[in-house]
């Protein structure tokens, strides 16, 4: 292998020459405790920077292996030490000097959330570590600038590698926290099922966050406090005993006035999904992971799905077994939702009215009187909602603040009271006694789920794929975008990168009109959990940028893909 010394002198070699020398540079070298790799070299100083990496064996960095003998531990472990790269890197970025983006260092940037991602891999056996980033290599104009190159790679990185990927360099006591917090959130995790829980809130918790733009928690919130009947407690094996509110399977139900913290709840645990850092606030909030947030997406494409368990008879005639539209009106767009997530493998749905189709959710008695049940295509929400639990399965919280219809329904009611939550079961059941409502609850067939996809022709045609990933809420492949907006649960960019890559791996490698969606989408992670995440990009560069999503929001960034091509 080539070492750093030669790396130092084809660098010095290039100095001054346009920028396209610098591709040369591409390749492995060793420097000392570490393997340095240029995976791919940017077009110009303007470009998006340049991709490499850094291999560490085990016996240098030596992490303890009991800090990545499970899959959570490792996400742990490897999300700690992307933030403390992170932090020593942005200390040296634009250090060296250029135009564009010369001199620029950057790692993911992450979130409150703790996800797996391309940017830092352990290896589960071997314990050798290895970082991905990107570099913007210096020039002056378009003239190559070795000089102020040389300084990042033989100064910049090696201090960085130094102060935060060598175990005994860094902060032992505050890794050791964050994997002892991962093991707790595991372990309450998996004993949701085991207490027949759909989710687990702690008390003290704090749910609220600083802003609508800003993901950090609200300082002088209310802490959380869970209603005496639905306490529950677990002895972590790390923080201790801890005590909060269990919600369990079934129908629950949340109400409150206006501004009592209703929708805040349901947030936290639309987030609870994913693990939190420690002073998140929200890193007690635990909830199944197969939770999908529900809500009215007008205007979403919606194609060959089977609506017919809550919309029939359309005017227009149209078939809603096999219901396609590009343009969805609110109500069968929250119906495809449900079906999607079904489909999908969800075992809780996570409901807010205010971002609901109210025609969806509830029809009045007065309603039903005037607008007689054979002119109204929809079965509302309310009349399957039990069904889905019974038969299906399918637990469901909805905050509804305005209809009491659902109280009659509900296993479990509570009331957000000036952001504590009260049981009220009980009392509005007595109440609701009072108001008989004649919703039914008709029998329904569970959609056949038998939608088989094959490649999308105009792709096949097509020399060059080009994906772009614009923020959290779209992605487009070629001249289609996918909007990805009104999937509340994906949380950060990176995923939205990586559901780019696995719908256009979906369409190249697996759709060949044989599998059904479930079972194609269980191909791909079949491939992501044996090569990683990376393997699905089919480029040799692509290493850094991407961070898992899952099942569910694969399903959902297809099922939003205008062009996909169904096997009839
Ligand atoms: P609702 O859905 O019941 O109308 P929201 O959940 O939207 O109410 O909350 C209303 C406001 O109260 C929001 O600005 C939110 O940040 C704030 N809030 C929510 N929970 C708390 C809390 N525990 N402590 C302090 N403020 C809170
Ligand atoms: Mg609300």
């Amino acid at each position: 292998m080539k070492t750093s010394s030669n790396l130092k002198s084809f660098l010095l070699s290039i100095d001054h020459k346009g920028y396209p020398a610098y591709k040369s540079l591409k390749g492995s070298y060793q420097f000392p405790g570490y393997i340095f790799t240029i995976d791919h070299v940017q077009g110009d100083p303007f470009a998006s920077p340049s991709r490499v990496s850094i291999d560490i064996p085990a016996h240098i960095c030596r992490f303890p292996a009991k800090y990545y003998d499970t899959l959570y531990k490792k996400t742990a472990l490897c999300d700690h030490l992307t933030r403390l790269l992170k932090k020593a890197l942005d200390r040296y970025s634009f250090k060296a000097k250029g135009s564009g983006k010369s001199g620029l260092i950057t790692i993911s940037s992450c979130g409150q959330e703790i996800l797996e991602r391309t940017a830092c891999c352990i290896h589960s056996q071997k314990g050798d570590l290895s970082v991905h980033f990107e570099i913007g290599f210096p020039a002056n104009g378009r003239k190559i600038n070795a000089k102020e190159l040389s300084k990042i790679f033989f100064d910049f990185l090696p201090a960085c590698v130094e102060q935060s990927l060598i175990y005994k360099n860094i902060d032992q006591k505050a890794l050791k926290n964050a994997i002892d917090l991962s093991e707790d959130q595991h372990f309450i995790r998996t004993m949701l099922p085991k207490s027949g829980l759909i989710a687990f809130v702690a008390d003290g918790s704090v749910l609220p966050r600083k802003s609508g733009i800003s993901q950090l928690p609200l300082r002088s919130a209310v802490p959380f406090r869970s209603p005496e009947n639905y306490r529950v407690s677990f002895d972590l094996p790390h923080h201790g005993t801890i005590s909060g509110m269990g919600i369990p399977k079934g129908i629950t139900l949340i109400v409150g006035g206006g501004y009592h913290g209703k929708s805040t709840l349901l947030k936290a645990l639309e987030a609870g999904i994913y693990d939190h850092i420690a002073n998140d606030g929200r890193e007690y909030v635990i909830t199944d992971p197969t939770a999908m947030k529900i809500r009215a997406e007008d205007g979403r494409s919606i194609q060959h799905t089977d609506i017919s368990m809550f919309i029939n008879h359309l005017p227009n005639g149209k078939n809603t077994v096999s219901f396609s539209t590009e343009d969805a009106s609110g109500s069968t767009s929250q119906a495809a939702n449900v079906v999607e997530a079904m489909e999908a493998g969800t075992e809780v749905l996570l409901i807010d009215e205010d971002t609901s189709a109210t025609n969806f959710m509830v029809r009045d008695e007065l309603m039903q009187r005037v607008v007689h049940p054979d002119s109204e295509p929809i079965t509302p929400f309310i009349d399957r909602v039990r069904g889905l639990y019974e038969n299906q399965g399918i637990s469901s919280i909805i905050v509804a603040g305005s209809s009491g219809a659902y109280f009659h329904i509900a296993d479990h009611i509570l009331q957000m009271d000036q952001y504590v939550p009260k049981d009220i079961t009980d009392f509005a059941k007595e109440q609701a006694a009072d108001f008989p409502t004649n919703f039914a609850a008709s029998a329904y067939s569970e959609p056949a789920f038998d939608r088989k996809f094959l490649c999308t022709a105009s792709l096949k045609k097509e020399r060059r794929l080009k994906l772009k990933t614009m923020g959290k809420d779209s992605f487009s492949l070629n001249r289609d975008v996918i909007e990805l907006r009104y999937i509340e649960q994906i949380a950060d960019s990176e995923q939205t990168t990586a559901l780019s890559y696995c719908l256009l791996y979906l369409e190249m490698h697996i759709f060949n009109g044989k599998h059904t969606l479930r079972q194609a989408v269980d191909e791909l992670f079949t491939v992501i959990e044996k090569d990683g995440l990376a393997a699905i990009t089919d480029s040799s560069y692509v290493k850094s940028g991407l961070a898992m999503p899952r099942r569910q929001e694969v399903f959902a960034c297809v099922n939003r893909y205008r062009n996909l091509n169904i096997e009839k």
